[in-house]
């Protein structure tokens, strides 16, 4: 097994740079197995390598490691412990996009990377970051659940688990920037550490966007819906697979506008705000999941 660290993100070619020598691959009697696929890429390369449509890079608990894999002919597999990795890119450039969770320990990490049949693992430093703690209160009998509350969280919690473990694809298109599914004032709360009612719970993972009940949510990117549900502490929800193991999650909600296997295209009305579950009245929450680590929305938003 090879390390190799990735400390500092790689200079990739231009666009044009990079159409350029795709073209000349697939010209080339070196690449003489590869020419269709590489003649293909030199089509769609501003798209699929874009790297400013890409989420930003931020190496702390909580946010997304854009890591180099190098050049290789076919795309590399790439997993950090049980999950699956989105890797982007073409066969010049390839980049896994690691969602590091907030449980995530600062200090030295490294994903499992298989090229061309040979494995190799690739290291990097997530840096640490102290979220501030937030004091709430809320209604008592949310935070001191009774035996049959207790007994329908652990439920919805397991059936949520397989929800989140959802790698489909085909993977996303080059373009990863999330339109904002709600117009409204974005708090910046991502991370908090929740203290409800005196009593320290689980950091807040997702962004919350202050808007009246019934304004509809739209879809930010392409997706297909994966789950419809009314859960204890996230009341009326709607979860989006966008694939390659990038989801999206919608809470609160005071109605829901799709099914299970509806395909979105970005834009598309599928649900609307409400104040259902544990809150302090009516906003969106919006979770942004990678690789099965809850991650800031804020890094997809476009800029
Ligand atoms: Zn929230």
């Amino acid at each position: 097994m090879r390390t190799m660290p990735t400390e500092n993100l790689p200079s990739l070619p231009h666009p044009q740079e990079r159409r350029r020598l795709l073209q000349w691959m697939a010209q080339s009697a070196l690449f003489a197995t590869v020419p269709a696929w590489a003649a293909r890429a030199s089509r769609t390369a501003n798209n699929a390598t874009d790297s400013t449509l890409w989420p930003q890079d931020s190496r702390v608990p909580g946010g997304v490691a854009r890591l180099s894999l190098g050049p290789a002919s076919a795309r590399p597999q790439a997993t950090a412990g049980e999950a699956q990795l989105l890797v982007v890119g073409d066969m010049i450039e390839w980049t896994a996009l690691v969602g590091i969770a907030l449980a995530n320990p600062p200090g030295e990490q490294s994903i499992e990377v298989k090229t061309d049949g040979l494995a190799r693992t690739v290291s990097y430093t997530v840096r640490d970051k102290r979220y501030v703690e937030q004091r709430l209160k809320v209604s008592p009998k949310t935070v001191d659940l009774s035996p049959e509350d207790n007994a329908r969280y652990e439920r919805e919690a397991a059936h949520l688990k397989t929800v989140m473990a959802t790698f489909t694809e085909p993977l996303p298109s080059g373009n990863l920037q999330m339109q904002v599914p709600v117009p409204g004032r974005r708090s910046s709360s991502f991370g908090l550490r929740r203290v409800f009612n005196g009593q320290p719970r689980n950091p807040h993972s997702g962004m919350d966007i202050a808007a009246p009940t019934g304004t509809p949510v739209k879809a930010p990117l392409p997706g297909r819906v994966i789950d419809v549900g009314d859960y204890f502490f996230n009341g009326g929800t709607v979860w989006l697979d966008h694939g390659g193991g990038l989801l999206s999650m919608y809470c609160h909600l005071s109605g829901v506008d799709c099914k299970i296997g509806d395909q979105l295209q970005t834009g598309d009305v599928f649900c609307k705000v409400g104040a259902t579950g544990r809150v302090t009245g009516p906003h969106l929450h919006w979770s942004v999941m990678l690789n099965r680590a809850m991650v800031d929305p804020a890094l997809f938003i476009a800029v």
